[in-house]
């Protein structure tokens, strides 16, 4: 292993990763399993081409990290777990079946260490070809068909933003607030075809500017080019297409009152959430308010639930957000801060319960 890999390894607090090399397509699969405390680690699978096979590794550890407290905050019976795909190249057709299909045999002989569900590069389709191989995967409906998180997680995205803008406006309703939704994909238009109808007005971005233009004519939006996002004014601004976004060379264009969106990562390190707080914005911390998906399926495992009692359930992020906004102005700390210091209480109570049962 490169030295960056071992540094990796050498400085990581999870509790281990599962690694495999798949020899027929030359991909290494990293499973991280970051903290079982809650139950078994989970969490998606990506597949990606990575520049580098330490930025694979670093980014199922970071990923499993932020699952911990994903599924910690929503008070759900999992840990937190992700798996990396690094594919060499774009794999299709049975090739990347294959892959699947041996990644699927992988995670049955884990023996239920780590369950998974769809992620970038890797989506519901991937997840019914792992399920014909292992029982370990979230969002599979009962005939073997894999469902689709982006509504879940867009209806819980819709709640928070509506959380956030009572705290702020105190008034939660979109109707008149304008709202910048960067990246109209699986997430984005769901919530853009949500917000519009709730009156928002609404602001389009996508690299894919066609899509933005097309979404935006069916919805009478503004569509605004990518390049020029943080500089537009807006009540909301809505990451929901790539992470990093929020951070020390963005923040200072910000013209938005509230951060609130689907991607993952959206803060490039941890003290872009101090610098929100000291410019006023505030932010909705994106592993609460994008977890809806994860919600709807964890709660889809235990059968028994229709679709519209799990965009009930969904509604419970608003809650969550809503609770983290208060705390954090209680306390005069940050949103994530207030996030971070719940989930840790919540970790610590369950780790002494454990050692004193
Ligand atoms: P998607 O691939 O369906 O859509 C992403 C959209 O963003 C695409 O339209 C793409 O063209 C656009 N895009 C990509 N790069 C961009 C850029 N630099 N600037 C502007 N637009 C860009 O993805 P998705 O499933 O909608 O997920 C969006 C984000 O939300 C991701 O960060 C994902 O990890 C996160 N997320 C998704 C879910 C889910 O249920 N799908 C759950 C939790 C978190």
């Amino acid at each position: 292993m490169s030295r960056d890999i071992l540094s990796l390894m050498e400085n990581w607090d999870g509790q281990g990763v599962v690694v495999r090399h798949d020899r027929p397509t030359g991909t290494w699969i990293f499973i991280a399993l970051h903290d079982s405390t809650l139950g078994r680690p989970s969490g998606g699978t990506r597949m990606k081409v990575y520049p580098a096979l330490a930025d694979a590794l670093e980014d199922a550890m970071r990923l499993a990290e932020g699952m911990t407290y994903k599924w910690a905050g929503l008070k759900t019976a999992f840990g937190g777990g992700k798996a990396v795909l690094a594919v060499p190249r774009p794999l299709e057709g049975a090739e990347r079946e294959g892959l699947l299909l041996r990644y699927g045999d992988l995670i049955e002989t884990l023996n239920g260490a780590f369950g998974t569900g769809a992620d970038l590069g890797a989506g519901p389709d991937a997840m019914a070809i792992v399920a014909r191989r292992t029982g370990y995967v979230l969002g599979i409906a009962a005939d073997g068909s894999a469902r689709d998180p982006g509504p879940f997680t867009a209806h819980g995205v819709l709640c928070g933003l509506r959380a956030a803008l009572g705290e702020v406006f105190g008034s939660d309703d979109p109707a008149g607030r304008k709202v910048l939704i960067q990246g109209v994909g699986d997430v984005g238009e769901p919530l853009a075809r949500a917000l519009a109808k709730g009156g928002a007005e609404l602001l389009l971005s996508d690299i894919d500017e066609a899509k933005a233009a097309k979404l935006a004519a069916g919805l009478g939006a503004a569509v605004v080019p990518a390049g020029e996002v943080y500089g537009t004014v807006c009540d909301v601004y809505a990451p929901c297409a790539v992470g990093a976004t929020v951070n020390e060379r963005t923040i200072p264009q910000l013209k938005c009152r509230v951060v609130a969106g689907s991607a993952n990562n959206q803060l490039r390190v941890d003290e872009d959430a101090e610098r929100l707080h000291r410019r006023g914005i505030v932010y909705a911390p994106d592993y609460i308010i994008n977890a809806g998906g994860a919600l709807a399926f964890s709660l889809m495992l235990e059968g028994g639930w229709d679709d519209k009692a799990l965009f009930r359930r969904t509604a419970g992020i608003g809650d969550a957000v809503r609770d983290i906004l208060r705390e954090a102005s209680a306390s005069k700390s940050s949103p994530l801060a207030a996030a971070r210091a719940r989930v840790d209480r919540m970790l610590a109570e369950r780790r002494a319960t454990a050692v004193a049962g």
